[in-house]
């Protein structure tokens, strides 16, 4: 006798991406959430995320695209420059045909709209302010323990609960993991320039520095990666030496900059679990593999996760086959590990060849960079795979499909 189907740990992004789209297969599903449910309020900007059409196809699926929309920036241009010598590479969504090359969301927003729509499925429970004891497995049953020493006995439970996944530890799932030895800095700011619709980011030697576009032309949000000390430096600063900083490192390319907001910063590790899937228990998205956000993917690859695992369950449920079976839940990490592996590689070539300041190293990179800037057919192969077209995706990200919400 269950409780319910399905229990996924988490509500961020991920936990309730799932939820929404395996709400239609009428499973009976819970939500364990430790922190508050997620509440529309004045929207900050403080936490973005850069979307790419895949996350976007699918966030449009389940209905929460245009309240996500309505707080977004969608930048048609992307400008990306070494600081230290002369290359420099530009990519624009006219050239490639697109309307856009990606958008700027609130990532509180996401949340926000996801929640919304969930409120639509009486078969999606969601438990906030909740306090997970233990996770335990028998064959055939999950057995979380929460809050007062109430059990939920479950067929399968998603772990979607965050880079300190309680249910990653719970179920001995073994994980990799190094420091970047980076600190992101994140804040709005004021933008002396419009910005222009245009994602720009400088490659600096102690790390990179991205100005994202908010929908005020004169506001963006940064996302300032560098070393442990310079940050701490940076974190010390009054308000008037920060802004003369973040405006030097920027190459005032938007002229003269003031933070907005109190800058806050996140310590960057690259987490991977070495197996995401242990009998009925399964992990996704930044439970299963963190990444330095300098291409700003990680959102996006975590809602590829939850659209494959979807996938395959779905599918399961309509040929009524056992939906939480281990052979199921394996194919699902097989699909998806290769990607995360492809990004994670990604991140440390580019983090790597950036902070490298031999001389010869950086003619290197300079050369490299203004030589793709003049290959058309390799900076449209770049782009695709920044938009998520690329890739063994899932279905419902593919392109020409037509979802149920889709314009
Ligand atoms: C500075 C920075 C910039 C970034 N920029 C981008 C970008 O531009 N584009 C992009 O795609 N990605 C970006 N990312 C990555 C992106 O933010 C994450 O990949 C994404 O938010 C992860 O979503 P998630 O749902 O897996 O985890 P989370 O958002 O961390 O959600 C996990 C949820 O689980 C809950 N939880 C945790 N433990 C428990 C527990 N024991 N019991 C119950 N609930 C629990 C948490 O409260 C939380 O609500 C960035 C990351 C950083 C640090």
């Amino acid at each position: 006798m269950h409780n319910n189907d399905i229990t996924i740990v988490g509500a961020g992004s991920a936990g309730l991406t799932l939820a929404l789209l395996l709400a239609p297969t009428g499973l009976k599903i819970t939500v364990l959430e430790q922190g508050d449910a997620p509440t529309q309020q004045q929207v900050t900007h403080q936490r973005v995320s850069a979307l790419n059409l895949a996350s976007k196809r699918v966030l449009e699926h389940v209905g929460a695209w245009p309240a996500i929309a309505a707080t977004a920036t969608a930048y048609h241009q992307m400008q990306v420059w070494d600081a230290d010598s002369f290359g420099r590479i530009e990519f624009n969504a006219g050239q490639e045909r697109l309307s856009q090359l990606g958008w700027i969301c609130d990532n509180e927003q996401i949340r926000v709209a996801l929640y919304q729509q969930l409120q639509q499925h009486a078969n999606v429970e969601l438990l906030f302010n909740c306090t997970i004891n233990s996770i335990a497995q028998s064959e055939r049953d999950v057995v979380i323990n929460i809050n007062q020493q109430q059990l939920l006995l479950s067929r399968l439970v998603v772990g979607a609960d965050g880079v300190n996944s309680l249910v990653r530890r719970e179920m001995q799932l073994p994980l990799a993991h190094w420091d970047y030895e980076h600190q992101a800095i994140v804040a709005t700011i004021g933008t002396q320039l419009p910005h222009q619709a245009t994602a720009r980011q400088v490659f600096l030697p102690t790390g990179p520095l991205a100005l994202l576009p908010l929908p005020d032309p004169q506001q963006c949000s940064i996302v300032w990666s560098c070393n442990p000390e310079r940050a701490a430096e940076l974190l010390a600063m009054d308000e008037m030496a920060f802004n003369q900083a973040l405006t030097a490192a920027s190459n005032s390319v938007l002229g003269v900059l003031a933070r907005q907001t109190v800058p806050q910063a996140f310590a960057l590790k690259m987490r991977y679990a070495s197996n995401w899937v242990r009998g009925r228990a399964v992990l996704v998205a930044d439970a299963a593999h963190s990444i330095h956000p300098l291409a700003g993917q990680g959102m996006n690859l975590g809602l590829m996760d939850v659209a494959a695992l979807a996938e395959l369950i779905s599918e399961a449920v309509a040929d009524n086959q056992d939906f939480s079976e281990t052979r199921l839940l394996r194919r699902y990490e097989r699909w998806r590990k290769a990607e995360a592996q492809t990004l994670i590689a990604a991140m440390e070539t580019f983090k790597r060849g950036f902070s490298n300041k031999q001389p010869l190293l950086k003619l290197v990179r300079a050369v490299g960079m203004s030589g793709v800037d003049q290959m058309p057919w390799l900076k449209s192969k770049i782009i695709a795979a920044a938009l998520g077209n690329s890739g063994d995706l899932p279905k419902l990200a593919q392109p020409m499909l037509k979802t149920q919400h889709s314009a």
